[in-house]
C-alpha cells in the first residue's frame, strides 16, 4: 500500500510509508506536512487533482479575471456547529470575533478577534491560513500558523475549539 499527498500546485507526490514524504514539494517547494496524507488509491486523491489540473504556479500569479464564466462559480460558508452560516467573499476574508462573522462567533470566546484568513481560489477549493493564538485544526490536524492550506467543500476547520465545515454552494452569479 502506498500513500500520496497532493500539493496546491496540483503535484501528486507518492510514498512508500505514511511518514516518508519528502520534506518540500518537488515541483514547487511547498512543505508537504501541511498536506494531507491519503492512500494513494483513496477516490479523493483523483478528486483533489482534477480540481488543480490546469492551474499552474504561472497561472496563480496572474491577476483573477472578473466575469469570467469558464468554471461555475461556488460560494463558500463556513456553517458553524449551531448551524449558523458565514458567508466567504469571494475575494476573501479574515473570520473572527472583530471581523467577518463577528456575530456568529460572538459566543465564542477562545476564537479570536482574527482567527482564520480565506481565500477562496477558482478549481482549487479555499486556501486558509491560521493567524490565531490558539491555533487551527482542519480535519483534525492541526495547522501550522501563518502557512496556508488548502481545504475543500466538507473540511472540518476547527478555530481553537469550535467546530465548523467549509460548505460550498454553486451558483452562476
Ligand atoms: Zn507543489
Amino acid at each position: 500500500m502506498a500513500f500520496c499527498k497532493v500539493c496546491t500546485c496540483g503535484e501528486k507526490i507518492v510514498f512508500e510509508r505514511p511518514l516518508s514524504y519528502p520534506e518540500k514539494c518537488p515541483s514547487c517547494g511547498r512543505r508537504l506536512v501541511d498536506f494531507m496524507t491519503y492512500v494513494e488509491d483513496d477516490p479523493r486523491v483523483e478528486e483533489l487533482l482534477k480540481n488543480t489540473s490546469g492551474t499552474t504556479e504561472e497561472e496563480k500569479d496572474k491577476k483573477p479575471v472578473f466575469g469570467e464564466t469558464s468554471s461555475v462559480k461556488k460560494q463558500y460558508y463556513l456553517k458553524l456547529i449551531n448551524g449558523s452560516m458565514i458567508p466567504i467573499p469571494d475575494e476573501g476574508c479574515i473570520i473572527g470575533r472583530t471581523e467577518t462573522g463577528a456575530e456568529e462567533l460572538a459566543e465564542f470566546p477562545s476564537v479570536s478577534r482574527q482567527h482564520l484568513r480565506v481565500t477562496p481560489r477558482r478549481n482549487i477549493g479555499v486556501l486558509v491560513e491560521d493567524i490565531s493564538t490558539y491555533g487551527t485544526l482542519v480535519d483534525g490536524q492541526r495547522i501550522v500558523k501563518n502557512t496556508p492550506v488548502r481545504v475543500v467543500d466538507g473540511s472540518k476547520i476547527t478555530l481553537c475549539d469550535l467546530e465548523t465545515v467549509l460548505m460550498a454552494k454553486e451558483g452562476n452569479d
